[in-house]
């Protein structure tokens, strides 16, 4: 059984289903409102002949802060380039530069152009558009479309199936969580609604450990101020192909393909110096013909890059942490794997390195998928476990993005610790309890990386305690 229908669940749908598996897949939103469907600068392989599995790792390590687990960053290295041949093979066409050679895209704390791309930004659309209808077409695939897993089901500590909606009882030898993230618990978000986090609230119910979770990716573009468009994200990729930041009096104050955290923060202190509520992105010597939906969106409301700078500032975008699992998926439940971006292998450290997700999202697809199959058949009698997860109110969202944002300290954190919605208080809990500023998380009140605290993760117990481990 898979539940979420984006990049990693669609896939490990296709790679269990390809072993011989019957897959069941549930889905609650529209395949328009996955993050995948959104993604648009693309995926990282290294592909190109000046790159290899080893550089790529180089810059995963760097961007992560001394966080990342390297065992999981080697998986998705070595394995990345494979994948998308694999995507290819299913029918996926990437772009091509005019000798026809496949065309790879730059973005920050990448040294070489390693990301791949299909239809100029419209990456995740293109890949969707080819899995789901694959998805749709598979006899021993079952879609169960505009449906949402409730609960999970346990029988004798292990996960044995899923709690559909109002109480339908499915049982599986083995539930792959592919839920995606929960950037949406954060009112300024480049995320779709639905990216709350409840396969992590599914997850912890049923007695999975969460990991990581005060590290959360603040995109420095993201369109502000411009009605009908608030949150849309501006690709990194843009940057790649020359985009520059301005303040408000025109200066650069940046070197653009600095790694995410860099960016963002230095948008936020020049915001803050001057007083301004964006900063402005100069696109116009950028083909507009290599970003057509982003273009196009920017047009329709009624701003065209081509001729004027767009107003940016950062939003939540990307989460680090969720469910924490081995190099195949496994979480501590038995039965239970977890993918994509609601997984938490150690795998993006303190910084998620630009366009490793969607890489993720198929290398370890199809680990969980593969290891899945060896799980045995349920118990006829399952019970679920925990209430439904339920949405983050606007309040918890704003209370979220003001204790929990770009930068944090003990006094907003301690006020988000009273929080109504469980996955608030876990990412105030988490954010308290690593006492130092690493990659994405910021405290004010500890400024500095604290060197004991490398390659150390932060796990939230089923009982609610933070614990620091090293993950080999
Ligand atoms: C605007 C944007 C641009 C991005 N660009 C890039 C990029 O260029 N490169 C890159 O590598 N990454 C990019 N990312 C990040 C990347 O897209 C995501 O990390 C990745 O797509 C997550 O895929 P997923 O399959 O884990 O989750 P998602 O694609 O979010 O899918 C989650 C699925 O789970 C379902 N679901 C959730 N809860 C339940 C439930 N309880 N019951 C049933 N179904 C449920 C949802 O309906 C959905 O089908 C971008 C993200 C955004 C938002």
């Amino acid at each position: 059984m898979v539940v979420g229908a984006g990049a990693a669940g669609l896939f490990a749908a296709l790679c269990a289903a390809a072993e011989g598996a019957r897959v069941a897949l549930v889905s609650a939103r529209p395949l328009a409102e996955t993050a995948s469907y959104w993604a648009q600068g693309g995926l990282a392989a290294a592909l190109a002949v000046d790159d290899s599995p080893a550089l790529h790792l180089e810059d995963t390590l760097a961007a992560g802060r001394g966080l990342v687990r390297r065992s999981a960053a080697e998986v998705l290295c070595v394995e990345a380039p494979e994948r998308f041949r694999d995507l290819e093979r299913l029918g996926v066409r990437f772009d091509a530069d005019r000798h026809g050679r496949l065309a790879l895209g730059l973005e920050g704390g990448h040294r070489v152009r390693r990301v791949a791309h299909a239809g100029g930004s419209a990456t995740g659309r293109r890949i969707l558009r080819e899995l789901s209808a694959d998805v749709a077409s598979h006899d021993a695939i079952e879609v169960l479309e505009g449906r949402r897993a409730t609960a999970l089901l346990l029988a004798d500590g292990r996960c044995a199936g899923v709690q559909i909606d109002a109480g339908e009882r499915r049982l599986a030898r083995a539930v792959v969580l592919a839920t995606g993230g929960a950037a949406a618990l954060w009112s300024r978000t480049t995320n779709p609604p639905g990216s709350y986090g409840s396969g992590l609230l599914l997850a912890r119910a049923a007695g999975a450990g969460l990991a990581d979770l005060e590290f959360v990716q603040f995109h420095p573009t993201a369109v502000t101020g411009v009605k009908g468009r608030e949150g849309f994200l501006i690709s990194e990729a843009v940057r790649g192909e020359g985009a520059t930041l301005h303040d408000g009096s025109g200066e650069r104050f940046t070197d653009e393909l600095r790694p995410r955290d860099e960016v963002a923060r230095a948008i936020v202190a020049t915001m803050r110096a001057r007083g301004e509520p964006c900063v402005w992105l100069d696109m116009r010597a950028v083909d507009p013909g290599r970003f057509p939906n982003v273009v196009a969106a920017l047009r329709e409301a009624g701003l065209d890059p081509a001729r004027e700078r767009v107003p940016v500032a950062p939003a939540s975008h990307y989460v680090m942490g969720g469910i924490a699992c081995d190099l195949h998926g496994r979480t501590a439940v038995g039965g239970l794997l977890a993918i994509g971006e609601c997984a938490c292998t150690g795998l993006h450290g303190a910084n998620r390195l630009a366009s490793n997700s969607l890489s993720e999202c198929f290398v370890f697809g199809r680990r969980a998928a593969l290891s899945g199959l060896g799980e045995p058949v349920p118990a006829h009698r399952a019970a679920p476990a925990g209430d439904p997860p339920s949405p983050p109110s606007r309040t918890t969202r704003e209370a979220t993005w003001q204790h929990a944002g770009l930068e944090r300290d003990a006094e907003g954190l301690e006020r988000l610790l009273g929080d109504p919605h469980p996955l608030a208080r876990l990412v105030a809990a988490s954010a308290l309890a690593r006492c130092e500023s690493r990659g994405a998380h910021q405290r004010t009140d500890f400024p500095a990386p604290d060197p004991a605290l490398d390659d150390r993760h932060s796990v939230v117990s089923p009982d609610g305690v933070v614990s620091v481990e090293t993950w080999a």
